[in-house]
């Protein structure tokens, strides 16, 4: 039984770690660094069901999609503010090879709950799918930020300057960064840079989400938001211009207005060759534990993860085995 625990990070996942654990009873205090530039506040905050070349749907989708739902209605409801909006989306397909995973997706029924409905080759919409294509229900976005700021200002009493040592656990949500503390350094993390714009697109309307690889996501007032690159090279976390350049191009396609660029930021993501969350306690350092490894579906693992983690610290629950971290220990 843990009494208090100390948070290192404030991004989604020390804040979804936080709710959890002031669920269970335990007194929660956090130390964050505070960048505006995090993973969480630059994220889109999607969570798309069926992703990739394979048109595939993704790794526990439903389940953790169902978790994800409940969890941020919760906070809907508790905090006031609202996170989530649901989303349709038309998906271009890239190459011949991409239709014929979806068709033989489709026809096994593997996207049935999804509503797909196929695009022949064509323009569909004023977006050229020389593949074709398809439109599927499902999608969600989250808003990270929101949710931060929301819990930062009703719980202000919990933010300290240094972690507390004092604690009966200390976890460690630091996202990518975690990378810079030894005592974690062994975990499988890869940090991936991602880049996204926002824009204006003169005389569009369009009010579902397009992709080609790029997605375009509807803000209001002709304002959207495009992303998102992935690079496993660069730890710089400063925009470049060659992810302006290659954003902008890919977009161009699925749109028929000019784009004039409003802004353009990046973060690195939290990423693992393996998209699984990272979650347990140190192997010899027990005091210490960790919650990382989001990568690019925080919105929609983040809940479960976090339920995880605080039912393993705080009830001895075993954790699921794809995310314990023990699986990644060899000193
Ligand atoms: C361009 C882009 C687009 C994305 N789009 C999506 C999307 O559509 N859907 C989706 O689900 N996910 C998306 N993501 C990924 C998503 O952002 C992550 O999965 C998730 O936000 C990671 O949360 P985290 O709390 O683990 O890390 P972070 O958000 O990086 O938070 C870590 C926190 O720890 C703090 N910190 C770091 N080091 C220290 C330290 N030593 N001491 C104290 N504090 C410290 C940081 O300041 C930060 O507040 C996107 C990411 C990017 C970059």
């Amino acid at each position: 039984m843990i009494r208090h625990a100390h948070l290192i990070g404030f991004g989604l996942a020390g804040a979804l770690l936080m709710r959890q654990l002031q669920k269970r009873g335990v007194r929660v205090t956090v130390n964050d660094r505070v960048d505006p530039q995090s993973s969480s506040h630059v994220a889109a905050g999607m969570i798309t069901p069926i992703t990739g070349q394979r048109v595939k749907p993704t790794w526990r989708g439903q389940e953790l999609q169902e978790f994800a739902r409940r969890t941020y209605a919760e906070l809907e409801h508790d905090l006031g503010i609202s996170l989530w909006k649901d989303w349709s989306l038309v998906r271009v397909f890239r190459t011949d090879t991409m239709r014929t995973w979806f068709e033989q997706r489709r026809d096994t029924g593997e996207l049935e709950q999804y509503s797909v409905e196929a695009l022949d080759p064509g323009v569909h919409d004023g977006i050229e799918m020389p593949y074709g294509g398809f439109r599927h229900a499902g999608v969600a976005t989250v808003q990270m930020p929101t949710l931060l700021s929301a819990l930062r200002t009703k719980h202000v009493e919990m933010f300290v300057d240094e972690p507390d040592l004092s604690a009966d656990v200390v976890v460690t949500c630091t996202g990518a960064a975690v990378l810079e503390d030894p005592r974690w350094s062994w975990l499988p993390i890869e940090p991936s840079k991602g880049e996204i714009l926002d824009v204006r697109i003169e005389g569009d309307t369009c009010d579902y989400i397009r992709t080609n690889g790029t997605w375009i996501l509807p803000c209001g007032d002709s304002i959207f938001r495009i992303g998102a690159t992935h690079d496993w090279d660069d730890r710089d976390p400063r925009p470049t211009d060659a992810a302006r350049t290659l954003l902008l191009s890919e977009a161009s396609k699925m749109v028929a207005g000019d784009i004039t660029v409003l802004d353009q930021r990046a973060a690195l993501r939290p990423s693992t060759k393996y998209k699984r969350p990272l979650v347990g306690r140190h192997p010899v350092d027990i005091g210490h534990a960790v919650f990382t490894g989001l990568g690019t579906k925080g919105a929609l693992q983040g809940p479960w993860a976090s339920h995880q983690i605080a039912e393993h610290l705080v009830n001895g629950a075993d954790l699921d085995p794809e995310i314990a971290i023990t699986r990644w220990w060899n000193p």
